[in-house]
């Protein structure tokens, strides 16, 4: 049986991020992909966004050191990410600017700041400079100015190349079938699904997103509830002379508005179309391609009846129940980390996420951004009851 010192389990942005956290630190590292790099939620069409604006606030260390890796990248991995940082708006219309919307955008724009991710309230006259078209009874919006997009197939496959520049080896088309981990729990073998078995004598990072679950269940008889969720993306064709300087998002419509390479305008937000799990496909959903036509024509008027160039639902994220994401070793077996539960905003996430994560794989100490995102929190390692209540 082979032996190297640290396996990490899936080819999307975060394995294969970590993969080249662990090179550059000097591990022995082997990447295994069931399919290729990118096959999964860290592939398909269009542009992923790159925002810390509108996170989860214990997201937001992470969110904020990404901010920080993101105009590295490029460099440092010696291959184009196509990162650009051009500014999120998140538009806030007459339902909710009233004085609780007033007062919770305050309070994020000041618990963003806090954390060291800049962000402002602009008003109506200054959105008109920033962003012309957008609909009248938009009142307010929160703006990001260092977030922004980046293509997520390159930075996924631009993170594996560097990883093997390095010396790791990234090994696709190799699926694992199976963890077993040692009677101590220091070292874990992997069962691959060609029969062959790879011991990590250190540890193995599990990144393998849809699989997680099972492997878990399989392995070591924990349970980890989550499920997959494909998110419907249209792109439609910007009108002439319609420029779009920043990315949108809605504070109250699931809608996202970005541009792509191409000069389309990509509409994503997070509503779901069909998918099977068990086949991994999805099927696009045209009431959601109607709500989200909707949605956009409400909010930028100038792009009502604009033309649709493509619908995509083939790609699935995890989830969780309170949608952050799980990072965290396994009960018992410190060499495991997994991490998975994206809830569909993990590719910003990633460079940060890789870099904490191989911190705390050669290092042994959790580190603090990582600290919210247990397994305990969802019940997956719970063991006992509650107390009985007696009564009257
Ligand atoms: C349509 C859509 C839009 C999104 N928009 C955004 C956005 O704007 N901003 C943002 O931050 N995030 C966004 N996300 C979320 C983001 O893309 C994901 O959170 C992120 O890509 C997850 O990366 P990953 O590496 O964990 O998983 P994946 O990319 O799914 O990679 C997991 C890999 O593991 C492999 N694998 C599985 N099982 C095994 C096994 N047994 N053995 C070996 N390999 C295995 C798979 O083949 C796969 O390649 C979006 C997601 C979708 C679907």
């Amino acid at each position: 049986m082979r032996s190297v010192e640290y396996v990490v389990v899936g080819g999307g942005v975060v394995g294969a991020a970590t993969a080249w956290n662990l090179a550059r630190r000097g591990a022995e590292v082997t990447l295994l992909e069931a399919r290729e790099l990118a096959c999964g939620a860290s592939g398909g069409p269009g542009r992923r966004g790159v925002r810390a604006g509108g996170r989860d606030l214990r997201e937001l260390p992470l969110a904020r050191r990404a901010l920080e890796l993101w105009p590295e990248l490029d460099g440092l991995l010696g291959a184009a990410t196509g990162y650009r940082r051009n500014g999120l708006l998140n538009l806030y219309d007459v339902e909710i600017a009233g004085v609780a919307g007033w007062q919770s955008l305050a309070a994020r724009a000041q618990a963003q700041r806090a954390a060291g991710v800049p962000s402002e309230i602009v008003e109506r006259d200054r959105l008109d400079e920033m962003q012309p078209g957008i609909a009248d009874d938009v009142r307010y919006a929160l703006y990001t100015p260092h977030d922004g997009t980046a293509d997520h197939p390159a930075t996924t496959r631009a993170f594996a190349k560097a990883a093997e520049g390095l010396g790791a080896a990234v090994v696709e088309h190799t699926t694992v079938a199976g963890l077993a981990p040692d009677a101590d729990g220091a070292a874990v073998t992997l069962e691959l699904a060609t029969g062959e078995r790879l011991r990590a004598g250190r540890g193995v990072v599990l990144a393998a997103n849809r699989s997680t679950p099972r492997l878990l269940r399989d392995a070591v008889g924990v349970t980890l509830h989550l499920w997959e969720k494909a998110t419907q993306i249209t792109f439609v064709t910007a009108p002439p002379g319609f420029v779009l300087n920043h990315q949108l998002g809605h504070g109250r419509r699931s809608l996202s508005v970005k541009v792509t390479d191409d000069g389309a305008v990509m509409l994503s937000g997070g509503r779901p179309g069909g998918w099977d799990p068990v086949a991994g496909v999805g099927t696009t959903d045209p009431d959601v391609l109607r709500t989200t036509l909707a949605d956009l024509a409400a909010t930028l008027p100038a792009l009502a009846g604009a033309e649709v160039l493509a619908v995509d639902n083939s790609r699935a994220d995890t989830s969780t129940i309170d949608l952050i994401p799980v990072i965290d070793t396994l009960p018992g077996l410190p060499s495991v980390v997994v991490a998975a539960g994206w809830s569909g905003h993990g590719f910003a996430l990633a460079p940060a996420v890789a870099e904490a994560l191989t911190t705390w794989v050669l290092d042994g100490d959790r580190p603090y951004p990582l600290r919210p995102f247990t397994l305990d929190r969802l019940g997956a390692t719970a063991t006992g009851s509650w107390p009985t209540l007696t009564g009257p």
